[in-house]
């Protein structure tokens, strides 16, 4: 059996794939495994904040699996620490919980949001309104604090606690807003939803409600985080500080890894045994995010994402089959006439990979892309936006 037939023969089908099997890249080129040379911009889903097989990356991570590639979470770590000290200076917030995913990151936030409303207020204090077309991952949990429908399905019960709220309707928000009200949880940028930018007038009138009434701002930066947007957190476009923060997909490099990111105020809520995961918190994981967090947290580095932004979308604008681009930084949504997925799949066999948020096309190109394979993913989306319009 080939590779594609094995996936498809023993491993849950809970992914659409497309027709390829990468096997081999280096910087924003993929390979298959018939050696075709693919660009790619959609970095695995923003994980790949580098690129591939990025050399420093690769040294840190080689280097800490020769030295000790885990250790439970009974002992210190200086991998993990000094990863925990960059985040915490690099952002102002006061203490981290590692994990794996972001999915367990948004976990981790809830629990102590709940847990810091708990102490602070009973029991009864527990709710978390959440945004209308916003995702937050795919445990039970995240699940139903994702606000959108089609994902309150099959998994019942689900876990109770959540209300939705319109994004950008601060009227709506306050409307939610009540004595059970604990937290109020949202992407600045909503990702999966469609790269849907929030107005900063609403999330910094979010941010007051919370701070007058002691609720806690928690923003999902899973996809938005470390240098995607152009500033290393996009929260930092809007003015406002969380007091939950959770990062995740492209802060390993391409590892796994999730991070929990509290304020001053949450500091000592989780105590020994509120929480845990046998793997966060892993050194080689963390060797490769401390590499990538020294490299992105740099003024050059992140003004260059946003050059590398305004770039690809004034390019994409020139394609006269494009009808609009939203855009923060390198993440970027496009909108266009036809079928996004059935137009990705075209692009693919096209040579470039590209994935879709709702209706659609989505770009998030490793930060480190050049600016001439920004231009060789342009004309190949261009030659098949051609091809494939009537
Ligand atoms: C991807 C994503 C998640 C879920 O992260 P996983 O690592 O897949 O669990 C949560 N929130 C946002 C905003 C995301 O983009």
């Amino acid at each position: 059996m080939n590779t594609k037939e094995k996936d498809l023969q023993y491993i849950m089908h809970t992914y659409g794939r497309y027709d390829v099997a990468l096997k081999s890249g280096k910087g924003a080129v993929a390979y298959d495994e018939d050696g075709k040379r693919y660009i790619d911009v959609s970095s695995g889903i923003g994980v790949n904040s580098l690129g591939y097989c990025d050399e420093g990356w690769v040294k840190a991570i080689t280097a800490q699996a020769g030295t000790i590639q885990h250790i439970s979470n009974y002992f210190y770590s200086k991998q993990a620490s000094d990863l925990a000290e960059k985040l915490c200076n690099l952002t102002g917030l006061a203490k981290v919980c590692f994990g794996n995913s972001g999915a367990e990151a948004n976990e981790c936030a809830i629990k102590t949001a709940r847990k810091y409303s708990f102490e602070k207020y009973g029991a009864e204090r527990n709710e978390i309104i959440t945004l209308k077309n916003s995702f937050h991952g795919r445990t039970v949990t995240t699940l139903a604090a994702t606000g959108q429908e089609v994902f309150h399905n099959f998994f019942f019960p689900f876990t109770e606690g959540f209300k939705y709220a319109e994004p950008n309707n601060i009227d709506d928000v306050k409307n939610h807003v009540d004595e059970k009200t604990c937290a109020i949880m949202l992407e600045v940028v909503q990702g999966e939803g469609g790269v849907n930018i929030l107005d900063r007038e609403f999330v910094q009138s979010v941010a007051k409600i919370c701070e007058m009434q002691d609720i806690l701002l928690i923003i999902d930066e899973v996809q938005t985080g470390v240098g995607r947007t152009g500033k290393l957190f996009a929260h930092e476009h809007y003015g406002v500080k969380p007091d939950l923060m959770t990062v995740a997909k492209g802060l390993g490099g391409g590892l796994p890894i999730g991070v929990c990111l509290c304020g001053d105020k949450l500091k000592n809520v989780m105590s020994p045994s509120t929480h845990g995961t046998t793997f966060g918190a892993n050194p080689v994981v963390c060797a490769g995010a401390n590499y990538v967090l020294d490299t992105i947290a740099d003024d050059s580095f992140l003004s260059a994402v946003e050059e590398k932004g305004a770039f690809l979308e004034k390019e994409l604008r020139k394609l006269y089959l494009v009808k609009n681009v939203r855009r923060l930084g390198l993440m970027v949504g496009i909108e266009i006439d036809g079928d996004a997925h059935d137009m990705a799949v075209k692009c693919v066999e096209n040579g470039l990979l590209i994935i879709t948020a709702k209706d659609l096309l989505r770009m998030l190109p490793p930060l480190t892309i050049t600016a001439e394979e920004l231009s060789e993913a342009v004309s190949i989306l261009e030659k098949t936006l051609k091809e494939n319009t009537k």
